[in-house]
């Protein structure tokens, strides 16, 4: 590990490697303490936040998500991430780029907005892992990592489908699936969503894992179907926090009962390491809802993990 000592290492750090030991309660607040910069030369990962929640249904607040992942993140920014039990940052340099700039006063310019800012990154040679947020802002997103990779495999946790229809393309964070699945963004056939709650009467082709299934799968067994579902088609995380149940994670606009646990959430993704990852976003953290910073800390907890997913896998899958 790469020792870093002092405060305010987003700005302060000499290298973009290793986790370091500044106190949790203080400091300039990047995400989990890496270099707060633009400057995406040699980075790996580029963190970014979207603080949007115009396209929000219920409670809103999810514009603040981002400002509360990084302030929860500082209580994971100090050591080997359990139970990994490795730096994901020794091999994986990750930047935090700040956030999307957006006219809110003009909503039909947002969508345009952010797939401009997702696409200078993915050109710049880095790969994304975005803060919302509501979930509308996964479409842009999608939009910039197809222009990419081509079509992607959408691995989505949620509660909704997020593929209802309705009658046009508004701003709307119930709907961006169905958009991202007309518009050939993402190919069903290796898509799937995990802890779902809520009925729709179309599945548009996509693997639906609900919230029971996923509970008397398992971890493991759930995993496994994802990945079998994936196959090695260039995927896409996007976790929706309210895929995991309001008592532990209150902080998001659309709660709905009988969710997952955040230690089973994180048990499938440990058991993903081998999925082809290519970018991942965490929304619907709204933190005037939140208690004790919960909800937060599950987000960027979840977030790291899946770095360490990615650090993994180049490092060789050793350890
Ligand atoms: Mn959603
Ligand atoms: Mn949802």
């Amino acid at each position: 590990m790469v020792k870093k000592t002092g405060s305010d290492q987003a700005f302060t750090a000499t290298t973009l490697h290793g986790m370091g030991g500044e106190p949790t309660y203080g400091g300039a607040l990047s995400f989990l303490r890496r270099r707060y910069t633009r400057d995406l030369s040699g980075v790996d990962v580029a963190v970014t936040g979207v603080p949007l929640d115009l396209a929000t249904t219920n409670r809103p607040g999810a514009r603040f998500g981002p400002q509360a992942i990084r302030r929860a993140s500082a209580m994971l920014s100090w050591g080997k991430p359990w139970p990994w039990g490795f730096d994901p940052f020794e091999r994986l340099a990750v930047v935090d780029a700040g956030d999307c700039w957006f006219d809110f006063g003009r909503p039909e310019t947002i969508a345009a907005a952010i797939e401009r800012h997702a696409r200078a990154i993915l050109e710049a040679g880095s790969a994304m892992l975005t803060l919302g947020g509501d979930h509308f802002i996964s479409e842009p997103l999608l939009r910039a990592h197809h222009a990419r990779y081509g079509p992607l495999a959408l691995v989505q946790f949620d509660a909704h489908s997020d593929t209802w229809a309705d009658e046009g393309r508004r701003l709307d964070h119930g709907t961006q699936f169905l958009y991202a699945i007309e518009d050939g963004l993402i190919d069903p056939a290796g898509s799937v969503q995990v802890g779902i709650r809520t009925h729709n009467d179309a599945d548009h082709g996509i693997t639906v894992l609900d919230a029971a299934q996923v509970e008397a799968a398992g971890a493991a067994g759930t995993a496994r179907e994802i990945a079998r579902v994936v196959g090695d088609r260039p995927a896409y995380f996007s976790f929706d926090v309210d895929c995991l149940d309001p008592g532990f994670a209150p902080g998001t606009g659309t709660p709905v009962a009988g969710g997952l646990s955040t230690a089973m959430a994180r048990a499938i993704l440990r058991g993903l390491v081998d999925v082809p990852f290519v970018g991942m976003d965490v929304v619907e953290v709204s933190p005037p809802y939140d208690v004790a910073d919960v909800t937060a800390l599950a987000a960027a907890t979840i977030a790291l993990d899946w770095l360490c997913i990615v650090a993994r896998q180049r490092r060789g899958r050793s350890p």
